[in-house]
């Protein structure tokens, strides 16, 4: 399941909400301020330009085979 990176648009932070595919976010609030409809990032996961299944696989988004050393992210 990819995480979402949200920024408050009230008081600026940052905070990343796991969601299934598909979910828009919409009822979530900033947990700091509790700021509603805060703005959706452009997440690691899709910059990777992987499918699901591949992080579903762990694989690493810099390297795709692992071997760079820098931990998955997911
Ligand atoms: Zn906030």
């Amino acid at each position: 399941m990819p995480i979402y990176e949200y920024e408050c648009l009230k008081c600026g932070g940052k905070f990343e909400v796991r969601q299934a595919m598909g979910e828009t976010g919409s009822g979530l609030s900033c947990p700091k301020c509790h700021a509603p409809n805060p703005k959706r990032l452009v997440s690691s996961f899709f910059r990777s330009g992987s499918s699901e299944d591949d992080v579903m696989g762990a694989s690493c988004p810099t390297c795709s085979s692992g071997v760079c050393g820098l931990p998955p992210m997911l």
